[in-house]
């Protein structure tokens, strides 16, 4: 079958996304460090003007060369936020005339686009894939130890891992198509999933404060992660404890900190029950205040003296939301501006 011209569009795109890739060395930065496509940094990199201004009319714009420059909303959460600017990315790196976006799909290849502007389904194609390449899929499942036959079936599965990638659960269930990591069947089923009943089994209970804030759930596999989130978001934190041999998280280090305690229990395996097997101690967790918190966790025995080698769990979360009108927190750090 000969291919349409949209496909053409979106083959273009998808390779121009991949040599930014190359050309920014983006494989190894991402995956050696937070495993997020800092696509705000990557339009500083390239030299393109970026700034965030309150759009009611648009969810972003890209003006064209000789001006260039990409405007974004201030009016959407981040994961619309950088949906956005991969899109008008998309725009200035195939040197597409200028665009105001009211509508972006959050979709990367092969769907039929109903006569949708060449140019718009290219820069979708683009975004999808420069956010969500296939290899950065392939380090968090990697790194979660998550398999496709059991956990990615599991909507709150992709949905952490959306947290990960920092992208919508819409954006990351469409990449899983377009990667061939799942059929069309299988990602239907997963974008039938409610965000708000994921989120409320996640915190036992408790929500976070609006609907747009998330609820993650951590494991000893995110020990040294950074991750980014909203000010309201919850942390469930999951980790293997022996209480048997009195070894227990130093869960009141959590205070000090500055996070509030939801909730601290241990969950117990019951089906065959074995005394003195571990347990999962989980804690959920709100931080007192926005922007950059800590977690630094021991398991240890409470009158026993500290060891060095005592099972430590430690990450950062930058709770910072969406970007704020101006130059984005990448740019204003790296200007020496403060937040
Ligand atoms: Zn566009």
């Amino acid at each position: 079958m000969p291919r349409s011209s949209a496909d053409e569009a979106r083959l273009d795109a998808v390779a121009m996304a991949n040599r930014l890739h190359s050309d920014l060395g983006l494989r190894q930065r991402v995956t050696q460090g937070d495993g997020v496509i800092d696509v705000f940094g990557a339009i500083a990199e390239l030299g393109i003007p970026l700034v965030f201004k309150p759009l009611d009319s648009a969810l972003g714009l890209c003006l064209p060369a000789p001006l260039s420059g990409i405007m974004i909303t201030t009016r959407r959460g981040l994961h619309i936020q950088r949906f956005t600017a991969a899109h008008e990315l998309g725009h200035a790196s195939l040197e597409h005339m200028g665009s105001v976006d009211q509508e972006i799909l959050e979709r990367g290849p092969n769907y039929d686009d109903g006569g949708r502007d060449l140019q718009e389904v290219a820069a979708d194609a683009f975004a999808a894939e420069f956010l969500l390449p296939r290899w950065l899929y392939r380090h968090h499942i990697q790194k979660q130890g998550w398999t496709l036959t059991y956990d990615l079936k599991m909507p709150a599965t992709i949905y952490q891992l959306a947290l990960r990638m920092s992208v919508s659960y819409e954006a990351a269930c469409w990449g899983l198509l377009s990667h061939k990591i799942m059929d069309w069947r299988q990602v239907q089923s997963l974008r039938k999933a409610k965000l708000a009943d994921l989120k409320s089994g996640l915190g036992d209970g408790h929500r976070p404060a609006d609907s747009w804030s998330d609820v993650w759930r951590v494991t000893e596999r995110d020990h040294g992660a950074s991750l980014t989130g909203n000010p309201a978001d919850l942390l469930r934190i999951e980790l293997s404890e022996a209480p048997a041999s009195g070894h227990r998280w130093t869960v009141e280090s959590l205070a000090v900190l500055g996070w509030d305690l939801l909730e601290d229990h241990s969950d117990f395996q019951h089906a065959p029950l074995l005394y003195g097997a571990p347990s999962r101690r989980v804690m959920i967790a709100r931080a007192q205040q926005p922007g950059l918190n800590r977690i630094d966790l021991r398991e240890r025995q409470p009158w026993g003296p500290d060891h060095e080698d005592d099972p430590h769990f430690a990450l950062a979360i930058a709770l910072s939301g969406p970007e704020t009108p101006g130059l984005s927190r990448a740019d204003r750090a790296r200007l020496g501006l403060g937040n």
